[in-house]
């Protein structure tokens, strides 16, 4: 079952303390880049990006940037895809946040940190609104925070 956030988006407080939670958990730990997945991170990146005083970086599906870009595969269910991100976007040494609406089997997630510790970022966590129960998750021990599992 597709489990969809844009209800949670048109309920102001709903989605104010959806922010706010992240915002709260990650805003004396350091972070100087929030890293989003297309297309969902968009939605919530940005807003705890400008709120932790952070910088936001686009982590986007092949071919969408226009810039020089760094790319790391990653298997689905049903083939593989790419995510894709600027060359200069992060300075080594940065402390990063991952974010995206939804974690499954992880395989995006761990992707996303590949790319930034290519560029030689500290991946502090990563972070998403909905956490569905898979057994196994690929995210090499990286920490995951969630705020929902649905059952
Ligand atoms: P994973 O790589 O298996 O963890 O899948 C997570 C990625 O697939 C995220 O970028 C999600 O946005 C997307 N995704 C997978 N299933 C769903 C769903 O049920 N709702 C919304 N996004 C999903």
């Amino acid at each position: 079952m597709f489990q969809d956030i844009t209800t949670l988006l048109l309920d102001h407080k709903a989605f104010k303390d959806t922010v706010d939670i992240f915002v709260d958990r990650y805003r004396d730990m350091g972070i100087s880049v929030v890293a989003g997945i297309e297309a969902r991170g968009f939605v919530f990146g940005p807003s705890i990006a400008l709120a932790i005083g952070a910088k936001f970086v686009p982590l986007r599906k092949p071919n969408k940037l226009p810039g020089e870009v760094i790319s790391e595969a990653y298997v689905l269910e049903y083939g593989t895809d790419r995510l894709e991100m600027h060359v200069g976007a992060i300075e080594p040494g940065e402390r990063a946040l991952v974010i995206d609406d939804l974690v499954a089997t992880g395989g995006t997630l761990s992707a996303a940190v590949r790319l930034l510790e290519r560029m030689g970022a500290e991946v502090v966590e990563c972070a998403c609104v909905v956490g569905l129960p898979e057994g196994q998750r690929r995210l090499d021990g990286k920490p995951l925070y969630i705020l929902v599992e649905p059952r």
